[in-house]
């Protein structure tokens, strides 16, 4: 028979977390599913400046210290990866790779996942020298020359934590201007070891059939190719969304992002989306832990509603 909860939340990242929190602590049963470890994209960062409370905390202390509170009041943590989800009107039913899991109500939090250029060579090289992780991979190009492919928060915050590491980070971006927070473009230009390349597009990851050596760049205004050598090339160029699971339910954009109203709430009473798989202008971990809490709060309204 199918295990059951009151509320099944999907993803413990910190937006996942939070709502477990609040759901919990209402006195609901609640199930926190998760295919990987507790955190989501938090175990990927080095330090996090911009969480209130903290002058600088490393991500997986941050999680650590979440996964805590989150199950304090008694929420499970359940791993397994989420396949699918039915709506059976009061009942969801939520199926994983491994189990059938009913609940009252569900809260996806599932985050994105990084896009790839699609380049020739980006698949081939994956693991041998190219990365979408600065703080899992970096320590592999000590003292060695890298690339950052993008000019947004990731390629320009992972590209200063590479620099730490590394003996040159040489950031490459499609237009002349970052799109990066002032304060972490401000860093990376008075940083000595990182220097840019603007304007240009890397066409080819090119290595020696074992690793990376290079990438082959065009310039988008002279449309001149030149090639850059060097042993890691770290791809930032924007988020997916992880709602292939999700499709059957239509509650998604055209570019897959959940859509909700200020609630959290989808187009399908009793599932609610929160974090960075929402449809939003702001992915941080301060909006996912806000709209963990709301979801959580609604949950609490919904379920008392339905009784
Ligand atoms: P996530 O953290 O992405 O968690 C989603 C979870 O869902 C994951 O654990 C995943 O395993 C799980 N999951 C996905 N699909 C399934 C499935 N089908 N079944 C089961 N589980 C599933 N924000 C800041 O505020 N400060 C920073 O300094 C900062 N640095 C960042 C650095 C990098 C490199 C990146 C990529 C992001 C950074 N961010 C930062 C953004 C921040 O990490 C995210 O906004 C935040 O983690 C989003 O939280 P979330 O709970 O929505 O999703
Ligand atoms: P992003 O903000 O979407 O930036 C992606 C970058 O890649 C942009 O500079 C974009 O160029 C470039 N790009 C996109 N497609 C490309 C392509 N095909 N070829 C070449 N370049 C391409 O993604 P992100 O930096 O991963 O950030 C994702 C979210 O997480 C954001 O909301 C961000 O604020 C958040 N985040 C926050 C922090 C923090 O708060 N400290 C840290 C990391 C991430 P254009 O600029 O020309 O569009």
């Amino acid at each position: 028979m199918a295990k059951s909860y009151d509320v099944v939340v999907i993803g413990a990242g910190p937006g996942g977390m939070t709502a477990a929190l609040y759901a919990s602590r209402a006195n609901y049963s609640v199930a926190m599913i998760d295919r990987g470890i507790y955190g989501g994209q938090m175990n990927n960062t080095a330090e996090i400046e911009n969480y209130p409370g903290f002058k600088s905390i490393l991500g997986p202390d941050l999680a650590k210290a979440m996964y805590n509170s989150s199950t304090n009041f008694g929420a499970e943590y359940v791993y397994g990866s989420v396949e699918a989800i039915e709506d059976l009107g009061d009942t969801k039913l939520v199926k994983t790779d491994s189990e059938e899991i009913t609940a009252k109500v569900v809260i996806i939090a599932t985050g994105s996942e990084y896009k790839k250029l699609g380049i020739p060579g980006e698949e081939e090289y994956g693991g041998r020298g190219v990365s979408y992780c600065a703080v899992c991979d970096g320590a592999f190009f000590k003292n060695k020359d890298v690339v950052v492919i993008g000019g947004g928060d990731s390629a320009i915050e992972e590209g200063i934590y590479l620099s730490q590491i590394t003996n040159s980070v040489t950031v490459i971006h499609r237009r002349d201007q970052l799109r990066a927070q002032k304060v972490s473009q401000d860093r990376a230009f008075a940083n000595d070891k990182m220097n840019f390349v603007w304007n240009s597009n890397v066409v080819e990851v090119l290595g020696d059939e074992n690793k990376v050596t290079g990438v082959r760049v065009v310039n988008n205004q002279t449309n001149t190719e030149k090639i850059i050598d060097a042993s890691g090339v770290f791809i930032y160029v924007g988020l997916l969304p992880m709602t292939k699971s999700f499709e059957n339910l239509g509650i998604t954009d055209k570019d897959g992002w959940i859509v909700t109203d200020d609630h959290m709430a989808t187009s399908i009473p009793g599932i609610y989306a929160i974090g960075d798989v929402r449809k939003k202008d702001l992915r941080q971990i301060t909006t996912a832990i806000g709209d963990g809490g709301l979801a959580g709060q609604e949950a609490f309204k919904y379920i008392e509603a339905h009784k």
